[in-house]
Parts: C-alpha cells; sequence; structure tokens
C-alpha cells in the first residue's frame, strides 16, 4: 500500500530552515519562517510564561485528562482578550491543537454544516488554501494585494464579496497580514462588515498576531467590527505569536452570533469534530494562558512584554523602509506595514542569488520575515535588496 502512495513536497518553508542551518557564514540572515526574533536571533520564552510555568510546576496535581473542549476558562478569558468583555453577541468556544487546529475545527463545521465555499484573499497564508481543500471545502479567491504596487486592492475586494452568495464563508486576516502586512482601513473595515452582514455571508476570522501590529485592542478593531455586524461568525485564535507559545499548540475557535442556544449547538458539533480527530487537546500552553490571564501581575508583564516586541517590530521595519528609501516606491507602504511579514516584488532566480552570494534567506514568494533581522544587518540586507526591487 505504501508503494502506492506518491511522495509529497516538504513544505518550503521548512525545507529553507534546513538550508539556513547548514550555511556555515557566520553573517548570515534568516528571514524566512514565521517566528518572532530577538536582537540574538533567539526565539524567547516569554517572561510571564517562565512565570505561569513554575506556578503550574509547583501547583498542577493530575495529568489526567481535559474535556474535549479543553480548558473553559482558558477558552473564556482568551476570547475577552480577542472579542472584548462585551461583543454584545452569544459566544461559545473550544480549545484546539493551536490556530491551525482552529482553522481546520472552523473549516469541518463549515462543512457539517453544509457550507461548501469559501473566500480567502490573494495571497494568503499557504496553509489556509491546504485546510480548507482538506475538509472538502471550495476555496474561492478574492483579489487582496497588488506586490508591485504595495496596495490592499480594496476596490477588487469588495466587488468579489459582492459575487458571494448567502452561506458563503470569508476568511479574513484579523491583524498582521500574512504574507503581506497590509491591513484595512478602520472605514474599509466597516465596508466589508456592512458587506457580510447585508450578503449573509459567515466571516471566518483567522486571528494569529494580535498586538504584533499596532496594539493588543488596536488589532482586535476590525474584528470585532465585522462580528458585531454579522449574522452569525467563526474565529479562529492562535496563541503562537502572541504567547510565544508555538510548540505548545495552543488556540482556540469561536462560534459568534445568533442565539445562545444555537452557539451551544455549534459547540457541541466542534467537540464532536474535536473528538473524532484527536480526542483532545494538549493541556499545557491553555494552562499557562489561563495562569497569565488569571493573574493581573502576570497579565500586565505578559502585554509590557508584547508592547517591546512590537517596538522591535516597527523599528526594524522602519529601519529597513529608511534604508531602501527612495531607491524602491514601495519602501513607504513597507513602513506602514505591520506585524512581522512584507511580501516583496522579488524574482525568484534574485531571491535563490541573494541566499548564495549574501547568506541572506527568504522564501521564493518574496516574503520576508522582519524579525529575522538584527539592527546591524538592516544597512546591508537593505542595500542588497534595492537592486533587485522594482
Ligand atoms: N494563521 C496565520 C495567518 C498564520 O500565519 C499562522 C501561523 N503561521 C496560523 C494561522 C497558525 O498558527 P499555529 O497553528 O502555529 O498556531
Amino acid at each position: 500500500m505504501f508503494d502506492s502512495l506518491s511522495p509529497q513536497p516538504q513544505d518550503p518553508l521548512l525545507a529553507l530552515i534546513g538550508l539556513y542551518n547548514s550555511d556555515t557564514r557566520t553573517d548570515k540572515v534568516d528571514l524566512g519562517v514565521g517566528v518572532f526574533r530577538d536582537e540574538t536571533g533567539h526565539t524567547p520564552v516569554m517572561r510571564a510564561v517562565k512565570a505561569a510555568e513554575r506556578v503550574l510546576l509547583d501547583t498542577q496535581d493530575s495529568k489526567s485528562y481535559v474535556a474535549p473542549e479543553g480548558d473553559r476558562v482558558f477558552i473564556d478569558l482568551l476570547w475577552t482578550v480577542v472579542g472584548g468583555t462585551d461583543c454584545g453577541k452569544a459566544v461559545a468556544g473550544v480549545q484546539a491543537p493551536g490556530g491551525s487546529g482552529a482553522l481546520r475545527l472552523a473549516a469541518d463545521l463549515l462543512a457539517k454544516a453544509g457550507k461548501t465555499r469559501v473566500w480567502v484573499g490573494v495571497p494568503t497564508w499557504a496553509n489556509h488554501l491546504g485546510i480548507f481543500g482538506s475538509a472538502g471545502l471550495s476555496v474561492q479567491t478574492y483579489p487582496y494585494f497588488d506586490v508591485p504596487s504595495q496596495a490592499v486592492q480594496f476596490d477588487r475586494m469588495t466587488a468579489a464579496l459582492e459575487s458571494a452568495e448567502a452561506g458563503d464563508a470569508v476568511l479574513l486576516h484579523a491583524s498582521c497580514h500574512n504574507p503581506t502586512g497590509a491591513q484595512l482601513t478602520a472605514a474599509q473595515w466597516a465596508v466589508v462588515a456592512e458587506i457580510v452582514a447585508r450578503k449573509g455571508l459567515i466571516p471566518l476570522i483567522d486571528s494569529a498576531y494580535q498586538g504584533f501590529g499596532a496594539g493588543l485592542e488596536e488589532d482586535a478593531a476590525g474584528l470585532r467590527t465585522v462580528i458585531a455586524a454579522a449574522a452569525e461568525s467563526l474565529v479562529a485564535v492562535s496563541c503562537s505569536k502572541f504567547f510565544g507559545l508555538y510548540r505548545e499548540r495552543t488556540g482556540a475557535v469561536y462560534a459568534v452570533g445568533g442565539s445562545q442556544s444555537a452557539v451551544e449547538t455549534a459547540r457541541s458539533n466542534l467537540v464532536t469534530i474535536a473528538r473524532t480527530s484527536y480526542s483532545m487537546p494538549p493541556d499545557h500552553g491553555s494552562a499557562v494562558v489561563r495562569t497569565i490571564l488569571a493573574t493581573p501581575e502576570l497579565k500586565a508583564d505578559w502585554i509590557a512584554e508584547l508592547n517591546d516586541m512590537r517596538g522591535r517590530l516597527i523599528s526594524l521595519r522602519q529601519g529597513l523602509a529608511t534604508a531602501i528609501g527612495n531607491h524602491w516606491a514601495g519602501s513607504t507602504a513597507v513602513a506602514g506595514q505591520q506585524g512581522m511579514f512584507s511580501l516583496l516584488p522579488m524574482k525568484e532566480a534574485d531571491i535563490l542569488a541573494l541566499r548564495k552570494d549574501h547568506g541572506i534567506y527568504m522564501p521564493t514568494s518574496g516574503r520576508i520575515n522582519i524579525a529575522g533581522l538584527k539592527q546591524a544587518d538592516v544597512a546591508r540586507v537593505a542595500a542588497t535588496f534595492v537592486p533587485l526591487l522594482g
């Protein structure tokens, strides 16, 4: 049987890690995989996470199973960060193994409810397409971003959404768009909210980078505008980036809107899907997040460190954009983008030459992870980019 299978390509970003690791140059630069890094190139365990882990080490007295829906206190506290303390809607959530697991549960729920189509922006995080396809949904696309001009294609996006049909799902990135860093303005979020409400579309909002853009509250504003307007929404939350819990596979999916009994029914279906997929989620990451959010001093320290991480991203981004300056018209847009990523108009051959000649590693899509820069690298990286942009 195994012989009848065809080998699958390695994920290009994971393959890039291997190439980077085997490069012996000391001044190599990793702008590939999407994790936060500090000035030493390290992805740190956040202070509040360490402190919460110490508490858990002392107080946790059982490793018995958690419930299939996960830790209800974690689910409720996380929602206060994402949806606010009162979003004015019925909400029911289920813990999930990371944002990817949350998206998969949401996609399976859509399929179970008889929904067949999900609209995603172009470009988007590649795994969106894989997850939705694996759940049996048909993926439709709306234009989102034009790489050469670095501009959101808002008129084209809304024209595409106007052609969607009632009951279609629409994937939206809550903040810090992956791979472009390009945000909708508050006014544009309001237009999207009006369209989804009027047409009876189901927003599926992917929140993976809250706090990395303009601030913890600011980055949730668009999401909150949409869920306030839409009859029903799904929200997939990843704790990988804003709690730095990547490998702990921590996240949640929320059904929002309609009656309390309707969201409870959605929750029971999400639980059934989870139960038949992996039975129950891992506990450690959610116990850490619960402990942080339930302890005022830890929560304050978490926010303080998150603010510093955002400050580092903004400073590097502005440094890079300034160093590129008027050599490329897109530099102003890059300076204003948010989060870890920007998508640069570079040719594949040039990106491969950057690796070979300069030890600068980025995927052939042209996406860069700003957090992979060190302040000392900015001028050199900008100088190698300038001749390739445009
Ligand atoms: N959504 C987006 C847009 C992402 O970039 C990621 C991580 N790269 C995720 C969701 C999922 O993250 P995880 O499964 O690691 O929590």
